[in-house]
């Protein structure tokens, strides 16, 4: 398969509590050709999270063993745990032709960037690092040392978003998903995406 033909991979990165997480929803909602990435992480469930949806939760050992077998496209530990994306379902949507999406942190990111150099990169931003605060507060699910925690990776993190190619801040959340609607459109439109198809109508004459 070329290029044009499978999906596209997009990657979207944000700081804790920028609401990758309700974007993500909203955008799968209303666009239900998007596939998102199942992660595994080795944190524990937060109160409604569930195994298989929200993330494929492993013990530190059996996310090690994955490592070692090679099952991620990328892999990086945040704050005190792992988190990765598995490989084989990324390939296999994109294969399918569908556009699939990682909801991943920077250093992830990074590596995507290198062996998928195709792929194309968001960087959600929030309206304010005020906003970001409290949002990450209101979550209520973080103690005080996380919270801090989480807020100076955010600050190390908005450094990173230039190496993304766009960057959606998250004002409302319908006028987020409007505008990576509107990058998934303008990525699909892409001369070097679309050449062959066309070149083709003269090839078969
Ligand atoms: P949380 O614990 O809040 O669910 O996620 C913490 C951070 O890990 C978020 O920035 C989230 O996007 C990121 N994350 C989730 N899944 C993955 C993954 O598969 N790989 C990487 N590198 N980061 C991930």
């Amino acid at each position: 398969m070329t290029q044009e033909e499978t999906g596209l991979l997009f990657v979207i990165s944000g700081p804790s509590g920028v609401g990758k997480g309700t974007v993500g929803a909203a955008l799968r909602k209303k666009n239900k050709k998007v596939v998102y990435s199942v992660s595994a992480t080795s944190r524990s469930p937060r109160p409604g999270e569930i195994d298989g949806e929200t993330y494929f939760f492993k013990t530190k050992e059996e996310f090690e063993a994955m490592i070692e077998a090679g099952e991620f496209l990328e892999w990086a530990q945040y704050i005190h745990h792992y988190y990765g994306t598995p490989k084989k379902f990324v390939f296999e949507q994109l294969e399918m032709g569908n556009d699939v999406f990682l909801e991943i942190e920077v250093q992830g990111a990074m590596q995507v960037k290198k062996s998928y150099p195709h792929g194309i990169f968001i960087f959600l931003l929030p309206p304010d690092m005020e906003e970001l605060r409290q949002r990450i507060k209101n979550r209520g699910t973080e103690d005080d040392e996380v919270i801090a925690r989480r807020l100076s990776v955010a600050r190390e993190e908005i450094e990173m978003m230039r190496n993304y190619d766009y960057v959606v801040v998250n004002d409302q959340v319908d006028l987020a998903v409007s505008r990576i609607e509107a990058i998934i459109t303008a990525e699909h439109c892409r001369q070097e995406r679309t050449y062959n198809r066309y070149i083709k109508w003269f090839k078969e004459e």
